[in-house]
């Protein structure tokens, strides 16, 4: 299976880890609310979702479930993102994703949005999640973001 394709669920602990491959394109889910393991090896099979836990003995289970599985090992974001960029995964910033709820994003033109206040700089490009309506735009803050995922990348 390509990479690209791949899609994952994370575990409660990397749900801040989940944030930051949703801005490199990845479909990452949130755990279900009120799931316990059971449940998160049961959607991991049903969805055909790699896990993504740091809980050895969850990561055991899983693939002994039949289940894909990658075990994460650092506490530290930047060496989480650099175990995964290690394990294969593209690391370039992609906004498709919404980095909060994981719903597809749609660009939008600046003029489609209601509220002035929240609209970015003339001519810039703008996304809106299909699912909860947060919206993403180009901005310095998008640079920084950037700039991470390429260190830990490389
Ligand atoms: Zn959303």
């Amino acid at each position: 299976m390509m990479d690209e394709d791949r899609r994952y669920i994370a575990d409660l602990m990397l749900l801040r880890l989940a944030r930051w491959l949703r801005m490199a394109g990845h479909d990452v889910s949130n755990p279900p609310e009120g799931a316990d393991d059971s449940d998160l090896i049961e959607v991991a099979l049903a969805e055909d979702r790699t896990l993504l836990t740091r809980d050895r003995v969850l990561a055991r289970r899983c693939k002994k479930s039949g289940a894909d599985c990658i075990l994460i090992r650092s506490s530290d974001l930047e060496e989480q993102l650099g175990e995964l960029a290690d394990a294969g995964l593209s690391l370039e910033l992609d906004p498709v994703r919404c980095t909060l709820c994981n719903g597809p994003l749609e660009e939008v033109a600046g003029s489609d949005i209601g509220d002035p206040v929240r609209r970015p700089e003339e001519g810039s490009l703008l996304w809106r999640c299909e699912r909860c309506g947060k919206l993403y735009w180009r901005g310095s803050h998008w640079r920084g973001i950037r700039e991470r995922l390429k260190r830990t990348g490389d």
